[in-house]
């Protein structure tokens, strides 16, 4: 038996019908570029966040670009968020002229450490930009406590927590924007890229949409310097049709995940994702394989490759943390700067989690880690 870490086609034939049905209809309209299947997929979208207001644009990284812009930050700006994310969150940051500005990851949470996030504020930091990080939400009570106590904007990387909540309300409706992405491996993804951010102040959605079209308030007339980044019509019908499911696809996800804490538990050498208080949305299940001291090899990546072998696929996030990726070699964070996100690069892996996995395939991961780790247990000792 071989099991993918993702399998995109099989949600696609669970919908079926509905979703050829909607994308047909968008064909057969002629309106491919906004039009009424991207404005309702917006107001369903801003409603199942909990806000009044949903942009739709080409992608996540879009989106944290059009939010940043949006409320005006840009060079000479600092940006405090952390090293531990996909590259996007802080090329974002770049992209629109401001400094990322990183600091450390909790080790139990993967998150970023907000007892050290005051110490990283300085007379030029603008925002907040915590990430959600596999979907498990960020203390958003206290970043917000934060931010209002300096003054700072807040902007939730939301990529992979689409559904997540945090304290009972849904990521993306804490801070000053939320960036979503519907990459197709998030929680709500497209048939292709797609992003959104999500607000509650009309003004900055408006602005966020007029720079997502060239910065063109009506036809031609262009008051600023803006992007081409739409949400296409095409993708707006299908995720339209997954919408509703999420609920759902989300249930399966942390079922998946308890069953793994479960059936995982005590196996030496393992240390298993901690769920934090309710609202994990588990876009990712990744453990940790801890190292052993002086050891010439990763424990990590030898339990990763039987895995492989036994047919079992996983994948590492992040392998490099962002501040020592070499296109930040010129922010000089030299090695050991953060030390826990430097740590769970080496030691992190993700196991397959995606709704349609199935009891019988997740047995089979469980049952070959099972197999593998006591005979892998001498080189973690
Ligand atoms: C996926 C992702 C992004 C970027 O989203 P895209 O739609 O791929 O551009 C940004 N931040 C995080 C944390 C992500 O996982």
């Amino acid at each position: 038996m071989n099991v993918p870490p993702f399998s995109l086609g099989e949600q696609l034939l669970e919908l079926g019908e509905a979703l050829d049905q909607a994308v047909l209809e968008v064909l057969r309209s002629g309106q491919y570029i906004g039009g009424a299947a991207t404005a309702d997929f917006e107001a369903a979208f801003a409603a199942a966040c909990g806000v009044p207001h949903a942009v739709g644009c080409n992608s996540g990284t879009d989106a944290l670009v059009l939010a940043l812009r949006g409320l005006g930050i840009g060079p000479g700006d600092e940006v405090i968020t952390t090293s531990f994310s996909f590259f996007a969150t802080a090329e974002a940051i770049s992209a629109v002229g401001a400094t990322p500005v990183f600091v450390d990851v909790r080790e139990g949470s993967y998150l970023i450490d907000l007892d050290q996030l005051e110490a990283a504020i300085t007379p030029a930091t603008r925002a907040l930009l915590p990430v959600h990080l596999f979907g498990r939400p960020v203390d958003m009570e206290r970043v917000c406590a934060i931010a209002e106590r300096h003054g700072l904007r807040v902007i939730e990387d939301c990529a992979q927590a689409t559904g997540a909540r945090w304290a009972g309300r849904p990521v993306g409706s804490w801070g000053d924007a939320g960036c979503f992405s519907f990459f197709p491996t998030k929680n709500l993804g497209g048939a292709g890229d797609g992003g959104a951010v999500t607000c509650r102040d009309p003004e900055l959605a408006r602005r966020v949409r007029e720079l997502a079209v060239h910065g063109m308030p009506r036809r031609y007339l262009h008051t600023s310097l803006g992007y081409n980044s739409r949400l296409d019509a095409i993708q707006a019908a299908v995720l339209a049709v997954k919408l509703p499911h999420l609920p759902r696809w989300l249930e399966c996800r942390r079922d998946l995940a308890l069953r793994y804490s479960q059936q995982l538990a005590g196996l030496p050498g393992l240390q298993l994702p901690d769920p934090g208080p309710e609202g994990h949305s588990w876009n990712q299940y990744v453990l940790r394989v801890t190292s052993a001291v002086g050891a010439a090899h990763s424990p990590r990546d030898q339990l990763k490759q039987q895995l492989q072998d036994a047919g079992v696929n996983t994948i590492i996030y992040y392998p490099i943390p962002i501040h020592r990726q070499p296109a930040y070699a010129d922010l000089g964070y030299g090695p050991g700067s953060l030390p826990v996100t430097e740590r769970l690069c080496g030691e992190v892996l993700s196991l397959p989690i995606f709704p349609e996995l199935g009891e019988a395939r997740q047995q089979r991961v469980i049952e070959v880690l099972h197999s593998l780790v006591p005979a892998a247990q001498p080189l973690a000792a």
